[in-house]
């Protein structure tokens, strides 16, 4: 176990970890660490930790996880962030890489006809109010067993079984759901991506996949339903500071106390945003399950895993050796259980993973949470203008990459992106994680 400790001081009211190996720790911007130092101060807050992927976000960092405790703490909207439940699911595929790979570009020109993509692209399907209202309320048990959207072993498959409780669609605001209507059953832009990949190494034979096997891997969220839901609680949020006596360390930390009206208006509002991305990425699976058996009939396709990695949860951990109820929040950054596995995925030219606890230990100082992914080492901005198109491409190597609004995609290059065999040693080293599986990717489509 190897963590940076930055003791309580000042303002903070616990300490802040921070898990990376040194090469990755010196990267770390001093915004992404002051903003762990900001959450460390929020009221009721017990345990704020960085991740090796970790930068700069909105409020709390991209990589960060926050506890506050479930009787004094607080529920910040600002530190879920406003793609609720962005995250990833793995589709393993009853089919070896020379079965597909002829087919490929047909699967994915399919693909791209068939997925909506692109920035406030809106959905092929239409849904009744009351089917949009259980969908969110109810998550994948309703939208797969009373819409038919797949099959029941779908659900087991997802954390939470695809169904965070308590969601209640009544403090959504409208703009919110009309929003969301539009748009269930789309992927969205940039960093969201659907990617078909070829198992490459398999690590631990218990993960029950083959070297040579298909998997697809579906990066996206709750789309402009939880974005609207985010920047509603977030205006909230900061005109009731005063309310609250709230003195934000930042003002994009908005938050809540935990049990005021509001704080459970947002947990209930952001639980539907979280179901609706959950129901998204199930949608997007009947599609991929639909093109890809249009080219290779009789192909049957699982869902391996889903998780979250914009989300507040409510959890049992061990704080100074106690077991506390909190809620966790962690923004791009993603569950593993001491029994589970979570994803991590690289960029659209290089390998992702599957991985496993390594060292239960390390994995409860960070509150069971690892990296969501590589982590950008260039904003977009500074990846569009630093980056040449020219070494974009030599960077992809032979994946094919299609982007549905023919965009260039330099912000997304593998080159605007840490490097994600550092990151996985990174999990390695500090006794977070260890791989079980390398996924490689074949081609992808972009939003
Ligand atoms: P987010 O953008 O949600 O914060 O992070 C998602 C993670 O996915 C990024 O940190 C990055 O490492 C990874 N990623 C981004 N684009 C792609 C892609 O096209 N394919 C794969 N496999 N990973 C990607
Ligand atoms: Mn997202
Ligand atoms: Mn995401």
């Amino acid at each position: 176990m190897k963590y940076y400790r930055f003791k309580q001081e000042g303002r903070m009211n616990c300490d802040v970890r921070v898990f990376a190996t040194r090469d990755l720790y010196n990267q770390i911007e001093k915004t992404a660490l002051k903003q762990l130092f900001n959450a460390a101060s929020l009221p009721g807050v017990v345990g704020v930790i960085g991740l090796p992927d970790i930068h700069q976000g909105y409020g709390l960092p991209i990589g960060g996880v926050m506890c506050s405790s479930l009787k004094k703490g607080v529920i910040s909207p600002g530190a879920v962030g406003f793609d609720i439940n962005c995250g990833v699911r793995l589709l393993v595929a009853g089919l070896r890489l020379e079965d597909i790979i002829d087919k490929l570009d047909d699967i994915m020109s399919g693909l791209k006809n068939e997925i909506p993509a692109g920035l406030g692209v809106n959905s092929t399907l239409t849904f009744t109010d009351q089917q949009f209202e259980r969908v969110v309320e109810e998550g994948l048990p309703f939208l797969i067993t009373r819409l038919g959207y797949g099959q029941t072993i779908d659900i087991a498959a997802c954390e939470e079984n695809g169904h965070l409780k308590g969601a209640d669609l009544t403090g959504v605001s409208k703009k919110a759901i009309n929003r969301g209507k539009k748009q269930l059953g789309t992927l969205g832009s940039g960093n969201h991506f659907l990617e078909i990949q070829v198992i490459d190494k398999v690590y631990n034979h218990n993960s029950g996949l083959e070297e040579g096997q298909i998997s697809i891997m579906i990066h996206t969220g709750s789309r402009g339903f939880g974005h609207q839901i985010a920047e509603d609680y977030i205006n909230i949020a900061k005109k009731r500071a005063k309310k609250y006596n709230f003195d934000f360390p930042t003002k994009n930390l908005a938050s809540f106390p935990i049990n005021s009206p509001e704080g459970e208006d947002y947990y209930r509002a952001m639980a539907c945003a979280a179901n609706f991305a959950f129901a998204n990425r199930q949608i997007l699976t009947h599609f991929v399950r639909q093109v890809i058996n249009h080219f290779i009939p009789g192909t049957f396709i699982t869902v391996y895993y889903d998780l979250a990695h914009n989300i507040c949860k409510k959890e049992i951990h061990q704080i100074n050796g106690k077991k506390k109820a909190l809620l966790v929040h962690r923004k791009g950054a993603t569950k593993l259980s001491p029994d589970g596995i979570a994803l991590v995925p690289g960029s659209m030219g290089t390998d992702s993973y599957i991985v496993r606890p390594k060292n239960q230990e390390a994995l409860k100082a960070a509150f069971e949470s690892v990296s969501h992914g590589a982590g950008r080492k260039m904003g977009r901005r500074q990846a569009r203008k630093k980056l040449s198109y020219r070494e974009h491409l030599k960077s992809l190597g032979e994946v094919r990459v299609t982007s549905a609004t023919n965009d260039n995609l330099l912000d997304e290059s593998p080159l605007a992106y840490k490097d994600i065999s550092e990151v996985i040693r990174s999990l390695k080293e500090t006794g977070l994680a260890e791989p079980v599986v390398r996924l490689k990717p074949l081609a992808v489509l972009k939003g």
